[in-house]
């Protein structure tokens, strides 16, 4: 018999429950013409459910007929897009999650105050994409290696993260940054990862060392699913990312005698359970 433990932090975290509220109240609302410029979340279940009620998802903003909702995503969208839209007569349905406009805030002051904006994240990230538009000069910082002796000295700096960056990896980098710059004039660091994303790193850690299997429900262009498989490989080798119930199982789970079940942030409750129904055809029983 498989015992099955799921980590308390699983579905959606709050910005996407939010964000997909709103896309399904706009939806309701202007029935056929609500668009969005690519994936609202990283989930392509949550995706197909959203498109089949009509959501419209365009490579381009010249692509939606004037008058239509615009759906701005919850990590940020571009100045150039939302002005566009603006200029369209678009009506605009921003999804951003609090803590990412949070970061923008931070980054618009840094930025106004004269400070060199460092920001550690992937640069092509939409979030980290946002956050350039509002400090043009900011440099990405994504590893260490980039990180070289005296860059910044003698300069004043701001350091900020994407929301959903590992909390390890963020602290190295202004470590590195410290020892390598000690001519830093002034520095302000701010850990601006999401605690959402530093609860479920820390549920990961403890979770990954007590199983034989560990599950990372979520889909595979998720950046905060695939951190958290990261986290759980470094300490269990039998860490897996499953996408749905559809997807291969690891053949290891039928000699597991305690499967550990985890989700990212974009990840419903509802598609764990089907994931967790799908163990218990292996023989498992919940904890
Ligand atoms: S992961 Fe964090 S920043 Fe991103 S939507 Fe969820 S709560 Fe907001």
């Amino acid at each position: 018999m498989v015992s099955i433990t799921i980590a308390t932090h699983t579905g959606f975290c709050s910005g996407v429950k939010r964000a997909v509220q709103l896309v399904q109240q706009s939806l309701s609302a202007h029935k056929g013409r609500v668009y969005s410029l690519g994936p609202v979340i990283h989930n392509h279940r949550v995706m197909e459910i959203l498109k089949k009620n009509k959501l419209h998802l365009v490579s381009s903003i010249n692509n939606i007929k004037p008058g239509s909702t615009l759906i701005l995503p919850s990590h940020g969208s571009s100045r150039h897009t939302e002005s566009k839209a603006r200029q369209m007569s678009l009506r605009l349905v921003n999804t951003m999650c609090p803590y990412v406009s949070l970061v923008q805030k931070i980054c618009a002051t840094l930025n106004r105050d004269g400070l060199q904006v460092l920001i550690v994240g992937d640069r092509a990230h939409p979030e980290i994409k946002a956050l350039l538009d509002i400090a043009p000069s900011a440099r990405v910082i994504t590893s260490i290696k980039e990180i070289k002796e005296d860059a910044f000295s003698g300069k004043r700096i701001g350091i900020i993260s994407q929301t959903t960056q590992s909390r390890e990896f963020f602290i190295n980098v202004v470590n590195t940054i410290l020892k390598k710059n000690k001519k830093v004039s002034e520095a302000h660091i701010f850990n601006t990862i999401c605690l959402d994303t530093s609860r479920r790193q820390e549920e990961v850690k403890g979770l990954a060392g007590l199983v034989d299997v560990l599950l990372v429900i979520g889909s595979k262009t998720s950046a905060n699913t695939k951190r958290l498989l990261v986290i759980g490989q470094a300490i269990n080798k039998n860490s897996y990312l499953i996408e749905s119930e559809h997807s291969r199982f690891p053949t290891v789970i039928k000699r597991a005698r305690r499967v550990g079940v985890i989700s990212g942030a974009s990840t419903p409750s509802w598609l764990v359970e089907k994931v967790v129904e799908k163990i218990k055809k292996y023989g498992g029983s919940r904890k």
